[in-house]
């Protein structure tokens, strides 16, 4: 699939509620065969680049934009009530205390911006990490944050859904440099009776490339641990810090 220049020029003008919008132009597969033979092609996938918004849209709600207070007015430390352990450095969120942060707000469908950068760890470090994190939509469905560069795309790499889909490419950065997720992330759908009807679904860019096509989550992929074990029409948003520290940055959410 190729875009052409006149579609690209129409994503950049009108932003993140036309690129959702156009998502229909972005899902054209999805057949059985062709399923199966994603992961075949994955390796040669064409490289499908957006011109993303590098600043929140309008209608965005910015969940970190810098500032220690905006981790305490949007976020909780998960399990509790609390305000973050985290702490903020020049513009960007460090994970402290092993512990993860969890929205305020909850989220059905959305389009999610984070930047994130994974830690370097000193050759004479012993133990280095993995630069294992990770973003939970609806705290139950993770999009894998990783050290993964260079290596083959997996089911627990870098921008996978984590345990059950990996990403198409694997366009990681090195660590300590800075990469985006721009998440177009589509709600479970119920009917009146309140069964599901249609799972989540999320279409992934990582660092403007796109790297999962409207692809559905089986079912919870893990970071729910003991929490959120049902589908719901909204949950909140995780940012990991219980393994490894990678930090954040500019994250902005748009609610649809
Ligand atoms: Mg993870």
């Amino acid at each position: 699939m190729r875009t052409s220049p006149r579609r690209t020029l129409t994503l950049a003008l009108l932003g993140a509620g036309a690129a959702a919008g156009a998502l229909g132009f972005l899902t054209t597969r999805s057949t059985p065969a062709m399923a199966a033979q994603d992961s075949a092609s994955a390796a040669a996938a064409p490289s499908i680049v957006m011109p993303l918004p590098s600043r929140p849209p309008a209608g965005a709600v910015v969940l970190f934009g810098g500032k220690s207070e905006d981790l305490t007015a949007n976020w909780y430390k998960r399990y509790s009530k609390d305000a973050p352990a985290w702490t903020v450095d020049k513009g960007v969120a460090v994970p402290k205390e092993k512990s993860d942060i969890t929205t305020k707000q909850e989220f059905g469908d959305c389009y999610l911006h984070v930047e994130f950068r994974t830690p370097v760890y000193p050759a004479s470090d012993p133990n280095p990490g993995h630069g294992n994190s990770g973003v939970g939509l609806q705290g139950r469905y993770e999009i894998q944050i990783l050290s993964d560069a260079g290596k083959e795309p997996g089911k627990s790499g870098s921008a996978s859904l984590y345990s059950q889909k990996a990403s198409r490419v694997n366009v990681s950065k090195k660590p300590g440099e800075w990469q985006t997720y721009d998440i177009i992330f589509r709600a479970p759908r119920f009917d009146e009776s309140g069964a599901v009807v249609e799972k989540p679904r999320a279409t992934v860019f990582h660092n403007g490339v796109l790297v999962q096509n409207n692809e559905e989550f089986t079912g919870m992929t893990g970071i729910q641990y003991s929490e959120y074990k049902e589908m719901t029409k909204t949950g909140p948003i995780i940012l990991q810090g219980d393994h490894d520290p990678v930090q954040f940055r500019n994250i902005w959410v748009v609610p649809m």
